[in-house]
């Protein structure tokens, strides 16, 4: 494993493997067959790049998309070495010289469309020298339960068998198990190793908003992103269209991307943004595969997204440099009318079923209030233990004011009853409020005793009553048509006077600005930086990251490297850049050093134990300021966040299996003492770390505050 240390360090520039590469790469050098399903970002490249450096022979992958092979041999290439690929877009002169490298041995590291391996004279060549390693990437495409199959993958599993000793590896974005145990087989696959990175993407900030006045609140949006790279995405091509010419209007860098574009337009204009000559993508779903750009700092949802798949898949575009990267969500009802219309025109019952089943579930994600991961982490069959996570909304929101809304809920779960269970909440408002239209006059309705008596509140607030209900079950939305139903649990409620809590006012609009670190880099130094590395990939043609990360370059301007040595310790910097671009940028370095008088940071850069700071989360710096001494209101006032974002924060820190001090922590408290046991018990009772039933039991009498800290109160003492 020292070799594959070295290369690690000396040719990629990282100190450390990210979880399951060192494993995936030693059974890959083992020759066993592996397949490896790491989320977008995950850093599955190195785990097949590592082993093929370190076999004697040459390593294939085949990939089923021109555009990411492209980008794959250039960041290769950047980091030196000789990969090469053999595809259909290559000019005749191009592919013998490169047909020539192989056939030589002059590359460890083919890149190959599917279209050419299976020619005679490519599997003959192959045949012909030591082929050691089968790397198929975006395996999915061999499975017709995937979400873009691909026929010719199929014939994968046949072209193996002519390879007896070189190993297979399968990699891919996609989680069910129903399409890798189809990868498995087609691929024929001999007894694979499964290697199954979390879904979890801890950078992400996600964060969901009602939809107001949506333009206003992009704009407002994307002034927290000045000189960010960013994609939103919209529901149709005529919304890309029309959002483009609007923010282009005001001066945004924008360009349009959609299925009615032609080929050119369309490929110049993702061109564009992945050199970063312009900052914003407007886009329908069509964008996005086959992006690798890895300085992505937002995703914009300008609508809602058909379901949870397309949103991860989309928001997981940002952030691959892992830096956090900030994900809106603008959330509308009508958007949900609107994809189930679509729905509708859809022939197969089954296939409308399961539409509407996938879009109820993206509502509850948008809705819920609790950590979002949960839903979203879930939806991949993976169970998400942290109950806060401090990167969504939800988690880093205070919690709201609660109210008792028992009689609003009466009206609205009786409503419901009497127009006999099948309208959806809009009717069941218009009859609230005593709406005259055809539609109540035809059904009688407004003979009801329900007919207008639900005149004191606006109609937004009815709407906000009815998603508490749904979140809290005491009500149901039919997924195939829509309509409303009392399930057997409301009765209390409108029977016999539970009370329930919640909040019925409007929530306010938030735009959050998320710093792509937490340790501050200086911001002047990182645009010089950023300014260098643009003119040299506008030089050579290439994109900016294939050049520098925004990490690497963020960490310059933390650590100020000085010397060639020092430079080289900085993430990212392998023995080729340095060699290309190190004097270069060591240049802008020492002049703006040397002018503002600031001194090289090299503690921070040796011994690498020190860099991790700069990669801290802001829990684990926050959590180790407190136990150092310093008071949770001087944290507040430090950090300028509210004291449950603190809590927040501390909470993370015990449930990653650290410990805080308690004394600290007590007098924050509202609960009497004598009634903590009784939580503590509830802890007992319930393994999870879930805190929302007990929030739930005990309605309105304890806060997420005091919850939150008597359960790190509890973990402390007991682990
Ligand atoms: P995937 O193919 O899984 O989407 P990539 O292989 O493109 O992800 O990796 C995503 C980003 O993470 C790249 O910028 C890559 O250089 C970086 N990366 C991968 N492994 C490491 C590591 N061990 N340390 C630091 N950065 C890494
Ligand atoms: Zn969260």
């Amino acid at each position: 494993m020292d070799k594959v240390n070295a290369i690690l360090k000396n040719i990629f520039g990282f100190d450390s493997f990210r979880p399951l590469q060192r494993d995936i790469i030693q059974t890959i050098l083992n020759k066993k067959d592996s397949l490896v399903i790491m989320p977008t970002g995950g850093g599955k490249s190195i785990c097949y790049q590592i082993p093929a450096l370190h076999f004697d022979g040459l390593t294939i992958v085949i990939s089923p998309l021109i555009s990411l092979m492209k980008d794959q041999v250039e960041q290769l290439k950047q980091l030196g070495i000789n990969a090469i690929l053999l595809n259909s877009s290559l000019s005749t002169s191009d592919y013998n010289n490169n047909l020539s490298i192989v056939r030589n041995q002059k590359t460890k590291l083919l890149y190959i469309a599917p279209e050419s391996l299976f020619k005679e004279e490519i599997i003959n060549l192959l045949k012909s020298i030591k082929l050691d390693c089968i790397t198929v990437d975006e395996a999915h495409c061999i499975s017709e339960w995937g979400h873009d199959f691909r026929p010719e993958y199929r014939q994968l599993g046949e072209f193996r068998k002519n390879f007896p000793s070189a190993v297979c590896v399968g990699l891919t974005a996609t989680a069910t198990p129903r399409v890798q145990d189809d990868i498995v087989k087609n691929l024929k696959l001999v007894s694979p190793t499964r290697f199954i990175a979390s879904f979890n993407r801890d950078n992400l900030f996600l964060q969901v908003l009602p939809k107001g006045n949506s333009f206003d609140q992009t704009v407002k949006f994307l002034e927290g992103h000045q000189n960010q790279s960013g994609i939103i995405y919209c529901f149709s091509r005529k919304q890309v269209d029309s959002l483009h010419e609007d923010l282009f209007h005001l001066g945004y860098s924008t360009k349009p991307y959609h299925a009615g574009l032609s080929d050119e337009e369309r490929n110049s204009n993702q061109d564009l943004f992945i050199k970063d000559k312009i900052q914003i993508i407007i886009a329908t779903i069509a964008f996005g595969m086959g992006i690798n750009k890895s300085n992505v700092r937002f995703v914009l949802h300008h609508d809602l997204p058909k379901n949870l798949e397309s949103y991860y898949q989309e928001i997981g575009r940002s952030g691959r440099d892992g830096l956090k990267s900030d994900c809106l969500l603008l959330f509308s009802y009508s958007d949900i009318a609107k994809i189930n219309y679509f729905i509708d025109q859809k022939e197969d019952q089954h296939e409308r079923l399961s539409a509407k089943t996938h879009l109820n579930e993206m509502v509850r994600f948008a809705e819920t209030e609790i950590c979002r991961r949960i839903p979203l982490i879930n939806y991949f069959g993976e169970d998400y233990k942290i109950d806060n996570c401090g990167m969504c909304d939800n988690c880093v929101a205070d919690e709201k004011e609660l109210t008792d809304i028992t009689i609003p809920a009466q009206k609205f779960l009786s409503t419901i009853k009497r127009t006999g269970e099948i309208y959806g909440a809009k009717y069941i408002i218009d009859v609230l409020l005593g709406i005259e239209s055809d539609k109540i006059f035809s059904n009688r309705h407004q003979n009801l005793t329900v007919y207008g008596i639900g005149k004191e509140l606006k109609r937004k607030e009815w709407q906000l009553l009815s998603q508490q209900l749904l979140r809290k079950q005491l009500l149901f939305r039919d997924a195939e048509f829509g309509s409303l139903k009392v399930p057997a649990k409301a009765y209390n409620v409108l029977l016999k006077n539970e009370r329930v809590f919640g909040s019925i006012k409007e929530p306010e609009f938030v735009a959050k600005k998320v710093k792509p670190v937490d340790q501050s880099f200086n911001n002047e130094l990182f645009e010089l930086l950023r300014k260098k590395r643009k003119e040299l990939a506008d030089r050579f043609d290439i994109p900016p990251y294939v050049i520098f990360s925004d990490k690497t370059l963020m960490q310059m301007a933390i650590y100020y490297p000085q010397t060639r040595e020092d430079f080289a310790s900085i993430s990212g910097v392998g023995k080729s850049k340095l060699e290309r671009y190190g004097e270069i940028f060591l240049q802008i370095l020492k002049s703006y050093c040397a002018k503002k008088n600031i001194s090289s940071n090299r503690q921070g850069l040796r011994p690498s134990q020190n860099k991790k700071t700069a990669d801290k989360l802001r829990h684990v710096v926050v959590s180790e300021a407190y136990n150092a001494g310093t008071s949770l209101e001087i944290l507040v006032a430090q950090y300028k966040v509210k004291l449950s974002t603190i809590i927040n924060h501390l909470g993370r820190y015990v449930n990653e299996g650290n410990k805080v001090r308690i004394d600290g922590l007590l007098k924050y408290i509202t609960l009497s003492p004598y009634r903590h046991q009784k939580i503590f018990d509830e802890f007992k009772k319930d393994n999870s770390d879930k805190l929302s039933p007990i929030f739930e039991k005990y309605k309105g009498e304890i806060s997420y505050n005091d919850l939150h800290l008597l359960r790190i109160i509890f973990l402390c003492k007991h682990s």
